[in-house]
């Protein structure tokens, strides 16, 4: 048949993971946690279960879980958007990406992706009828170039997406960065697509910029976030969007027929931890950096160059002192034949440019990552 995405294949975490699997490798390919999530978040979703909320939900979310989450974002965030208009439970943060690009995205429409960048966001565009627009990130610091994306704009530019912290290479943007971002949205009349997903996955000190605390880019932007990296449950798919009512309108047009609703006794069990626990999300940061750094220690002595992670639950490795081998190439042959799983990074670029990365998720337990460690120097 004639395919919609013809050269669109099995996600590289699926592939990886499966590697692994098959080859018992040490997993630190996909993003999830190794360890369990907390106990009474598990524990409320069991009761609710039980308790009969097994049928569908709103479909915009349960009210107690989109009150928590305005609760949160005023705790953290010091924003007070409005759980009725403006906030929107969807089934995993995929969804909620999804249901923006295609609710937003207009046929010619151009979006501007920052390479290297989360695999979901150009198949959403492509199929909304828009054209991807790749603008590379810095090599090295993976900053944002603004010159280089200023270049990128043309009259057809609907979209930035933009995503802090940063998968796969653990970049931060700066508030420096987000008044630039405010300022060409802004004059170039954009909506913004915010994935935040790690936005409590941030070290050393450093703070989460939102759209949402920016005014201008308040306005225009729908911030995506995931519980599942949250509360340290992936599999949950349970995320939230939050946009301005008329965004947020358009995005529920498409999230009712797209999904419809979110997963029912999750959503309350979330509810539940969330008033029990709200400051839990603060704990995070000293939690993964500590397994960051014993990670990175254990990794003294090797021949990788660690690149800094300032943010999300994930290490790049540079092996270019061990090999010339393509990231892809290794990647598998190193989970054949070391039973270490990691992610190249060339798949997440358009145009991959000359280097040696491979990612490692750190959210696993300590003798995991001091296993890995220990493999990985060996080679
Ligand atoms: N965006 C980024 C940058 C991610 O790393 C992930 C993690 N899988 C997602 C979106 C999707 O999150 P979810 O699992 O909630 O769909
Ligand atoms: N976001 C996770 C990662 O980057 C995986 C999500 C997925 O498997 N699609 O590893």
């Amino acid at each position: 048949i004639a395919s919609k995405l013809p050269e669109v294949g099995t996600t590289i975490f699926t592939r990886m993971s499966a590697l692994a699997r098959e080859h018992r490798a040490l997993n630190l390919s996909q993003g999830f946690p190794d360890f369990p999530a907390p106990l009474a978040l598990r524990e409320a979703l069991a009761r609710h279960s039980l308790e009969g909320h097994n049928q569908y939900a709103p479909m915009t979310g349960e009210p107690a879980l989109r009150t928590q989450v305005a609760a949160q974002l005023q705790r953290f965030r010091d924003v007070s958007p409005d759980p009725v208009a403006e906030i929107t439970i969807v089934p995993g943060a995929t969804a909620g990406i999804f249901c923006a690009i295609m609710a937003l995205v207009r046929e010619g429409d151009e979006v501007v992706l920052l390479d290297p960048c989360y695999d979901s966001y150009e198949p959403a565009v492509r199929l909304a009828g828009g054209r991807a627009v790749h603008v590379p990130l810095v090599d090295g610091s993976f900053a944002i170039d603004w010159d280089l994306l200023g270049n990128a704009l043309s009259s057809r530019t609907r979209m930035i997406v933009i995503n802090s912290p940063h998968n796969p290479t653990g970049a931060v943007l700066s508030h420096a960065d987000m008044e630039e971002l405010q300022d060409i949205a802004e004059l170039e009349n954009l909506l913004v697509l915010s994935d935040e997903v790690y936005e409590h996955l941030l070290y050393d000190g450093r703070q989460h910029h939102s759209v949402l605390q920016y005014p201008a880019l308040r306005q225009r932007s729908v911030a995506v976030f995931s519980f599942g990296k949250t509360y340290g449950v992936t599999g949950w798919k349970t995320g939230y969007c939050v946009a301005p009512p008329a965004l947020t309108a358009e995005l529920r047009k498409v999230h009712q027929y797209n999904c419809f609703v979110g997963v029912t006794p999750v959503q309350l069990a979330l509810a539940d931890f969330m008033a029990a626990e709200p400051d839990y999300p603060a704990t995070l940061a000293a939690f993964y950096q500590r397994k960051r750094d014993l990670f990175n220690h254990a990794l003294e002595g090797s021949r990788f160059t660690l690149r800094p992670s300032a943010g999300t639950y994930f290490q790049l490795l540079d092996y270019g002192a061990i090999s010339d081998a393509p990231d892809h190439q290794l990647c598998e042959q190193w989970t054949v034949e070391h039973g270490i799983a990691s992610i190249p990074i060339s798949p997440f670029y358009q145009a991959p440019p000359q280097q040696h990365c491979l990612r490692f998720c750190f959210a696993k337990q300590d003798e995991q990552l001091l296993r890995a460690a220990e493999v990985l120097c060996k080679i």
